[in-house]
């Protein structure tokens, strides 16, 4: 019977991939790479973590399955997105219901859990003190031998914190493997995936410490193979893993999206005061600290955080006056004044919202010429700035309805910006600081770029073959086929058909349903403190301010 392994190495790139395989130093994905097929994996549209991996797991981009951000936000008011906002079936629901057997682990956006055929464990975007398991008790018969299962690592990435973050994001890789190797030996299994979100962190905080033609960099420090140790950790994990790969079994290694170096961020929403597309009300002050006491984040209750979140051990790195003065210094969109603002910039790589009427809560500008005139002026604005270093900042602006149509493409960016090749992204929320140029918050030097990595290895899978226009969304079409599954007729991928071999291809034509794999699930209101600590730790990541 068809199986299907998929390792998700998050934010691998093929930069870095391509040369340490060929110089030996990944030995199981150069394996891979020369048994199989392998080539660059385009992500979404922005490529970011939270609509690339549920377009991977659906086959649909954000405008069908409306993950759009870590957020939905509208305004600067904004909930934390989970599993039940992916208005889409996944690859493992509809495996499951054809009674395959699959285990997941880790996904990003996968929590809470929902019953699969088989065990799910949730990624990304899990509280630490949530049930992250189905079913429930999974781990348990494990935990004496094997210790805790941590879905993210024990610390967040701080400037001066590089040696425990290593630690914590190996230890996370090793601690992975020992419970997937288990996992896979007791469990049946036709459908595997394990993601490692180790190589994302790591390339966040250490790229500059790397790569010698960073700004940051500095010669001889002592982590500049700390990226590729943790590289060779993944690489260990998946040689052992393989072993529970049997010669029926394709697998796949991808990545939701590339990696590259970060030079700093642009406070976009600075330069639109500027300019006059948005306004502030009278008294930002008040408004911010209305804001921070919202949140729970006053200097006086910093620690009582930490302490019911569990994350004591961050105060020990980080003072709790510096944690202050960072959050303190900044305004937010509570201080803009929406009846005056035609445009404003949210979102981690370039993602600008029109303040359109009927969508945002308070929007003034129409659907239709004002619309498009609001979208030209922003375009007009950013086209005459250049990087702190004087090459022109702006290299493409991407219209909404290029990237993404479905009943939730509305609710999207209206502009997604390229800036500097990736090398430079937007502050996620209002503003870092009053410098319209500034560094990354948590001095992350590291940041995605579009083009992913795809690797596929087994007996339908052309060797040697260059695979090209792989999209992220093809992942989920091509294994239901693999597995001898028809293929939903609403999924925006393709069978990868060019990397299989003629004889599979022949005998197995691609047959798609007329019938569509939406799902309507009720929404999950998250309880206080998971929200809190949601938001907490995407503060850590840098996604919040
Ligand atoms: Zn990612």
């Amino acid at each position: 019977m068809a199986r299907v392994l998929i390792f998700g190495i998050d934010g691998a790139t093929f930069d870095l991939v391509r040369p340490w395989a060929e110089q030996g130093k990944l030995p199981t994905l150069h394996r891979l790479m020369q048994e199989g097929a392998w080539g660059p994996l385009e992500s979404t549209t922005p490529p970011m973590t939270s609509p690339a991996w549920p377009s991977f797991a659906t086959g649909k981009y954000p405008g069908k399955h409306g993950v759009f951000d870590f957020v939905t936000a509208r305004q600067g008011e904004f909930t934390v997105v989970n599993a039940t906002t992916v208005d889409a079936l996944t690859l493992w629901d509809i495996l499951s219901a054809h009674g395959r057997h699959v285990g997941v682990m880790n996904v990003p956006v996968t929590y809470p859990p929902h019953a699969v055929n088989g065990f799910l464990i949730s990624g990304l975007l899990s509280p630490t003190t949530a049930q992250v398991t189905y079913p429930p008790d999974l781990l348990k018969p494990y935990e004496s031998e094997l210790g805790r299962y941590r879905v993210m690592p024990a610390v967040q990435h701080k400037a001066g914190n590089e040696e425990t973050l290593i630690r914590s994001l190996e230890s996370l890789v090793d601690t992975r493997t020992r419970f997937a190797d288990r996992l896979m030996r007791d469990h049946p299994w036709d459908f595997m995936m394990v993601h490692f979100l180790a190589t994302d962190l790591a390339q966040h905080a250490l790229w500059r410490h790397m790569d010698p033609a960073h700004p940051q960099y500095e010669p001889d420090n002592p982590f500049k193979d700390a990226i590729l140790c943790i590289y060779q950790r993944v690489d260990r994990a998946m040689g052992k893993l393989l072993s529970h790969a049997d010669r029926d079994t394709t697998v796949f290694v991808m990545s939701d999206h590339g990696f590259g170096p970060l030079h700093g961020v642009v406070n976009l929403n600075l330069l639109f005061l500027q300019e006059g597309l948005l306004y502030l009300k009278r008294d930002p002050l008040t408004q911010l600290r209305a804001l921070l006491f919202r949140w729970g984040l006053t200097p006086g209750n910093v620690y009582d955080w930490l302490v019911r979140l569990n994350l004591q051990n961050i105060t020990r790195r980080v003072s709790i006056s510096t944690r202050n003065s960072v959050i303190g210094k900044f305004l937010s969109f509570d201080d803009v004044d929406w009846s005056r603002t035609t445009a404003y910039s949210m979102g981690h790589i370039g993602q600008i919202f029109v303040n359109l009427k009927g969508r945002e809560p308070h929007g003034i500008v129409e659907r239709g010429v004002e619309y498009e005139r609001a979208r030209e002026r922003v375009i007009e604005t950013l086209q005459t700035l250049t990087t702190p270093d004087g090459r022109p900042l702006l290299d493409r602006v991407i219209r909404k309805e290029e990237i993404t149509a479905g009943r939730h493409a509305d609710e999207g960016p209206d502009l997604h910006l390229v800036m500097d090749g990736y090398r430079h992204i937007s502050f996620p929320l209002f503003a870092t600081d009053g410098n319209l140029f500034s560094k990354q918050i948590r001095g992350d030097s590291g940041c995605h770029r579009p083009h992913g990595i795809l690797i596929a290895c087994g007996p339908h899978v052309r060797p040697g073959v260059q695979v090209e226009d792989a999209r992220i969304v093809d992942l989920a079409p091509t294994t239901l086929h693999l597995m001898g599954h028809s293929i939903p007729g609403d999924m925006d991928g393709h069978v990868l058909t060019h990397m299989l071999t003629p004889d599979f291809v022949e005998a197995h034509p691609v047959r798609v349903e007329a019938t569509e794999s939406c799902e309507d699930q009720d929404a999950l209101f998250l309880s206080k403190q998971e929200e809190a600590e949601l938001r907490f730790r995407l503060k850590g990541l840098g996604y919040l301010g």
